[in-house]
Order: structure tokens, then C-alpha cells, then sequence
């Protein structure tokens, strides 16, 4: 998937890295015991600590150490048994602390991989630089008042994880693969929930351009918080078209922190971009440095689950689905598992489809998870048993499957209310093809003089004739014994 800009002096690639703060899911922030909950009222999860009140002590919390750990398994990154928190100093009204509690030259997790699943079915590893911990800041309120701005500090000292790509993002398209696959990766961890409209995955792009051929990094704009997957697609591609239009007019960027406005698609600057000296990184004087043993990592590392890329390999070799069918099903853990689940003991094959196609289908128009599927794993299994035994022909098993969507009922109960047996009955299905033979005697002739595709039309008016319930490859199996003597 090459992805070139045809410029008025040449082609040029775009180089992309990305840097996610994901929300860690934790009852209480990192240094403090208060709530880290979402959609409270404002102020209410503010402990002294949160508030920068003068002497409180920070301490670390147990369990956020613990995610950043499983994460960085999850990663196949390096983990850093020991690690130290810096702080990163620079004013903002909604950070009353003056400086952030991070972590500087000595993250927590070291260098990893993610892979992409891309869409022809082939993969490509991107670069992990880093993970390391820090606390949010807080949220100022421009719209509760036309001439003031609220400070809310609950937000204040929530648990992050910032993780950091290498540059090796070479496309929009990239870019969307490895957000959703980093968040699909989180979310099988129950690392952070990656929810972007909610603020709790936000994503930073750092985007250069250069001639195709070129190897040197050129100098890159960072655009902030971008709130959706689509969105940081949309904003890469504007910004390299920018750096292009820039370059070939002769003039040069300059390192900037930019904006992203998805009302008119275009970056524009914030601030010129400060360098790590700027904030005067020192170790935070109130924590000790972060250390733990190989117990601590072995015991979280016995409780990882099966991850994406693992579960999506045995979906292939146990299911014989494509690497593009078995990427779409393990993309989200609850997905999988209701495809094992109507799988098992059944036509691999045909669950997926009946999952990917039928089933998907009703969720996506009702916007709803499969955790609230109107037909369950078990129900769409029986259904599947009712094709296999012939009970159902597949046009009739989807008239059924659309009366479970409807009514929650279980496949028996449809087809036995319904009285939609498929007709095996051969001396049935003789006289409805006895009747259209004599009526047709045109079709009959062209038929005997060669025009075989015939079938297909004879084939559908027996359907016709039996309401849709005559088995249709038997049907053709007594058409051709009749249509050929
Ligand atoms: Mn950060």
C-alpha cells in the first residue's frame, strides 16, 4: 500500500509517527486515591494532591504500575525494571502543580512492536519507541460563562500511559491500521477502554515529508489530540499535502505544535514547538525511582489473554478462514468470541459468514455491540445445524434468521410456528414440475436444443410454485431427470 504525492518537482512519501495518551483503567489516579472515574460533577474526584496543594506527597498507585506492565507485554516491548518519574515543568491554569509528573530519559516500557494487519491480508511491523506514565491535567470550561473560564480538576492527575510510535508510518491509512489495532490490543488487555470520543485514547501525529528515495528525516509538525481515527487520517493527509506545497514553493517548515479543525480540514499553528530542554525535566524529588523484580513481571505476564495477533494465526490454521476474515472477527474480543462459540463443531466457513455478512449487518444498522445481539451465539448455531440437516435451504434459513432478529425467538420455535420445512419430498416437488413443464412447452424445446442454462429459470419457478420451501438442489437434480428424456 505505497502512498505517494505526486508534487509539481516530484513524488514525495510522508513520514508519520504517532503518540497515543491512553487512559489507564484504574478505580483511583495515579498518585492520589481519588476516583479516576469518568462523567462526574465537576470537582467532586479532587484530592488535595490533584489540587497542587502545598506539601502533599504523591504516591504511586500499585495497579496503574501493574497496566503499564501488562501493556508493555501486550507490545512485545522491553520492560524496564526500573524506571523514574520526571517533572516536566510549564504553566497551565488547569495544572495548578506548575509542572506534570512524567517520565523523562527512563520510561517504564522500552522498545516494541505492533503489528499492521493491512487489508490485502499481509502484515508490517511498526516500531514501539517507548511507554511511559504520567498524570493528566486538568479540563478548562470556555462555555459555562461568556466572560470567565471554569477550571475542573478531575480530570487532574488521571493515569496515563503515553506510547510512542517510531517514525515508520508511511500513510493515512497506516496511521487509522495502527490506532485501531493499539486500541484493539488495550482493550483485550483491559488497559484502557480506547475510547476516543471520551477522551480516554488521545493521539498526537508528528508528520514530515520527503522525495521519494530520500532516507533523512526532515523537519516535522506535531498536530494535538486528534478525537477520532478518521480524523487523524484526514489531518496527516492535509498537513503532508501542506509540507509539499511548501517545500516546492521554496520555502521551509518550521518545527510546530499545530491544530487540527475538522469543521474546515486544515492544520493551523498553536505554538511554535518547545524543545524536551524547555521544560526542564528533573527527577521528581517526591518519588523514588520505580523499581520491581522478574516475579512481579512473570506474575502479570501468567495473566495476559490471548492477544490479536495470536488468536487471528489459530483462527486460520484451526478454521481455514483468510488472514483478511480471521483479522475482522479477533479485531474485537466479543466478536471472536461469539464466532467460536456458533464455530465449534459447525462449518467454519459458513459461521463466519453468517457472523461477518448477516449478523453484522443487523448490528451495524442498529448501532449496537454483539454483547446486545437480538439472535445469540447459540440460536445463530442451531440455525446453522438446521441448514446442515437440510431442514432449512439457505433462502429460507435467512427468512428465519431475520424473524429471530425481530422477535429474539430461537430457530425451532421460528420454524415450527412458521411451518418453514424445506420440501424434500420428491413426489411433491414432481408435480409442481410436471405443471411447468406443460405450461412451457417453448422453454422445453429451447431447453432439449442446448439452451441448458434454462435450469436456472425452471429452478426458480418450482421455488415459486413451493413458496420458496422445495429443496433447491434436489429440485434440480428432478428438473434435469425430467427435462432430459
Ligand atoms: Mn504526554
Amino acid at each position: 500500500m505505497s502512498y505517494i504525492i505526486k508534487g509539481e518537482t516530484g513524488d514525495w512519501e510522508v513520514v508519520i509517527g504517532l503518540e497515543v495518551h491512553a487512559q489507564v483503567i484504574s478505580k483511583s489516579k495515579l498518585f492520589s486515591g481519588a476516583s479516576a472515574e469518568f462523567g462526574a460533577s465537576p470537582n467532586e474526584h479532587v484530592s488535595f494532591i490533584d489540587a497542587g496543594m502545598p506539601g502533599m506527597l504523591p504516591v504511586i498507585n500499585e495497579r496503574c504500575v501493574e497496566q503499564a506492565v501488562r501493556t508493555g507485554l501486550g507490545l512485545k516491548a522491553k520492560i524496564n525494571q526500573r524506571s523514574v518519574f520526571a517533572r516536566k515543568n510549564y504553566f497551565y491554569a488547569d495544572m495548578p502543580q506548575g509542572y506534570q509528573i512524567s517520565q523523562y530519559d527512563q520510561p517504564i516500557v522500552g522498545e516494541g512492536t505492533l503489528i499492521l494487519d493491512m487489508p490485502d491480508g499481509a502484515t508490517r511491523a511498526i516500531g514501539i519507541e517507548r511507554l511511559h506514565l504520567e498524570q493528566d491535567a486538568g479540563k478548562s470550561v470556555h462555555d459555562l460563562s461568556p466572560t470567565k473560564t471554569m477550571i475542573d480538576l478531575n480530570r487532574s492527575g488521571v493515569p496515563l500511559m503515553e506510547i510512542v510510535s517510531k517514525p515508520d508510518l508511511r500513510s493515512p491509512e497506516e496511521a487509522g491500521l495502527y490506532l485501531k489495532k493499539l486500541r484493539s490490543i488495550l482493550r483485550y488487555l483491559g488497559t484502557c477502554d480506547g475510547n476516543m470520543e471520551e477522551g480516554s485514547m488521545r493521539c498526537d501525529a508528528n508528520v514530515s515529508v520527503r522525495p521519494v528515495g530520500s532516507t533523512d528525516l526532515r523537519t516535522r509538525c506535531e498536530i494535538k489530540n486528534v478525537n477520532s481515527v478518521r480524523f487523524v487520517m484526514m489531518a496527516i493527509e492535509h498537513e503532508a499535502m501542506r509540507h509539499v506545497d511548501v517545500y516546492e514553493s521554496g520555502g521551509k517548515i518550521d518545527q510546530e505544535t499545530r491544530l487540527y479543525d475538522s469543521n474546515k480540514n486544515e492544520t493551523r499553528t498553536m505554538r511554535s514547538k518547545e524543545m524536551a530542554h524547555d521544560y526542564r525535566y528533573f527527577p521528581d524529588p517526591d518519588l523514588l525511582p520505580l523499581e520491581f523484580d522478574d516475579a512481579f513481571v512473570a506474575k502479570i505476564k501468567s495473566t495476559l489473554p490471548e492477544l490479536p495477533d495470536d488468536k487471528k494465526a489459530r483462527f486460520i490454521s484451526a478454521y481455514g478462514l483468510s488472514a483478511y476474515d480471521a483479522g475482522v472477527l479477533v479485531a474485537e474480543q466479543d466478536n471472536a468470541l461469539y464466532f467460536e462459540e456458533v464455530a465449534n463443531g459447525r462449518d467454519a466457513k459458513l459461521a463466519n459468514n453468517w457472523v461477518t455478512s448477516n449478523l453484522f449487518g443487523v448490528l451495524n444498522a442498529r448501532n449496537v455491540p454483539i454483547t446486545e445481539s437480538p439472535v445469540s451465539a447459540k440460536n445463530l448455531g442451531r440455525l446453522l445445524d438446521l441448514i446442515a440437516d437440510n431442514t432449512l435451504s439457505t433462502r429460507l434459513a435467512k427468512e428465519a434468521f431475520e424473524i429471530m432478529v425481530e422477535t429474539g425467538k430461537d430457530a425451532d420455535t421460528v420454524v415450527t410456528e412458521r411451518g418453514m420445512k424445506q420440501i424434500t419430498d420428491t413426489g411433491a416437488i414432481d408435480a409442481a414440475i410436471d405443471q411447468i413443464i406443460a405450461a412451457n412447452a417453448d422453454k422445453v424445446e429451447q431447453y432439449r436444443a442446448g439452451k441448458v442454462q434454462l435450469i436456472g429459470w425452471f429452478t426458480g419457478q418450482v421455488m415459486k410454485a413451493t413458496q420458496g420451501q422445495a429443496a433447491p438442489a434436489l429440485c434440480q437434480e428432478l428438473l434435469k431427470k425430467k427435462l432430459e428424456v
